[in-house]
């Protein structure tokens, strides 16, 4: 009953947002959006010597630097003073126990609940292995710096202006290429892919950019030497760093647990995708200023919400696996997604399809968020098999458990309800 009233509470919403949009659309810029936004960043390459993490084979430290890796906030208040704050950083994964220490610290000290905290790692395979015990002291260096970042984005609060937009990128190829022994980790130009570039641009109260937040679905893994390295992705937000001196880009890696960066293998390759990456954000902010359509200004309310679904194993004696899902909706401009461990493709064209054409916002997914390690294989990946469905005895409806969470958090995070009495 709860349920209907919220879906009848969203669609007149969804009707009021609508005829707002139209009376924005003739140019004129809109006062104030109530928005607040605030960023910090810090370098988190390690000092001393480190082993990496990614490619189980490579059993050796780090040689040296090839490029700083950052961690970055974007602090987000509402006009009714709701707080959020995206964590992004240049490492393989969110463990849980960073997630769990940050997320404690971050509530404790700076009053943001974990539902309104989203930590995004770009799963560069040329990172620290900080979950390692001998990686101990980095580990705990790491947490207080992503805690304190954290702070320093909220102390910068300061009006702001908040839009969406999207272009295109076409490096990640699916790497899943059926064969006569079932399918293989190898280049597939048949297989899905998700070329989408999600932009989120953050502007101040006079419309100068300080913020770009984009997203990608594929492994940052063009790299796999002996070097720190972001890989496409530090090279995506250091060439727009570059190209708009003061503002700060952040990536959010999608859904691209069976997507690979080809060419590969050599460091002008991790460059040219940055390059090309970079450059597919600077479409979608030219588009979403020439083109009203594929623009949207975003109204608040921010509403954030977060649960676990239990996934379970056709092995009835292993317990099941509490599976993080967060959702946050801005207003009804924007849906943004986030999914733990390594996910395919597949959801994030499956959960744009069913939440974004049918209600009408922008949807975007990102993976690799909030939890790691583990692949998360869609229902056709786990029957296919190979490389990303066999790492678990995954029960094959962990799918549509994860989509009805997704759904269930969509609806109770509707602009229209009330999180926060
Ligand atoms: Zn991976």
């Amino acid at each position: 009953m709860k349920t209907m009233q919220a879906i009848r509470r969203c669609f007149w919403v969804t009707i009021w947002g609508l005829a707002t949009l139209a009376l924005a659309d003739d140019g004129q810029p809109s006062a104030s959006t109530g928005w607040q936004a605030g960023v910090a960043t810090a370098k988190i390459t390690p000092d001393e010597p480190m082993y990496m993490a990614g490619y189980a084979a490579r059993k050796e430290q780090a040689e040296g630097t090839e490029q700083d890796l950052f961690a970055k906030a974007l602090a987000i208040e509402d006009d009714r003073g709701h707080r959020a704050v995206l964590l992004t950083m240049d490492l393989i994964g969110v463990s849980d126990a960073l997630r769990s220490v940050v997320a404690d610290r971050v509530r404790t000290q700076h009053g943001i609940e974990p539902a309104s905290l989203l930590m995004n790692a770009s799963h560069t395979h040329c990172g620290p292995a900080y979950t390692r015990d001998d990686a101990r002291e980095y580990f705990d260096w790491l947490s207080s710096t992503l805690v304190d970042i954290v702070g320093q984005a909220i102390a910068d609060l300061q009006p702001a202006r908040l839009s969406y937009s999207h272009a295109r990128c076409g490096f990640a190829m699916n790497r899943r290429t059926p064969t006569e022994r079932g399918y293989r980790n190898h280049p597939n130009p048949e297989g899905p892919v998700d070329h989408s570039v999600p932009v989120l641009s953050v502007s101040d109260a006079d419309g100068q950019r300080r913020a770009v937040v984009f997203g990608y679905a594929c492994h940052t893994t063009t790299m796999g030497f002996l070097r720190w390295l972001g890989d496409y992705a530090g090279y995506a937000q250091e060439y727009f760093e570059q190209d708009h001196p003061g503002v700060t880009a952040m990536f959010v890696a999608g859904c691209g647990a069976d997507q690979n960066p080809y060419p590969r293998r050599e460091l002008k390759y991790a460059q040219y995708h940055g390059r090309a990456l970079a450059t597919a954000v600077e479409a979608a902010l030219e588009i979403g200023q020439t083109t009203p359509r594929h623009q949207h200004p975003l109204q608040g309310p921010l509403h954030a919400v977060m649960e676990t679904v239990d996934l379970s194993f056709t092995d009835p004696d292993r317990p099941d696996h509490a599976y993080p899902v967060q959702v946050w909706r801005f207003g009804d401009g924007l849906t943004l997604v986030a999914l733990g461990n390594e996910v395919v493709v597949d959801y994030s064209l499956r959960l744009k399809e069913e939440l974004g054409h049918a209600r009408g916002t922008a949807v975007w997914v990102a993976g690799y968020s909030n939890a790691y390690p583990g692949y998360i294989p869609s229902r056709r990946v786990l029957l296919e098999g190979g490389y990303e469905a066999d790492s678990r005895p995954w029960d094959p409806d962990l799918e549509e458990r994860i989509v009805a969470k997704v759904h269930e958090l969509f609806q109770r995070a509707c602009p229209a309800a009330n999180l926060h009495d």
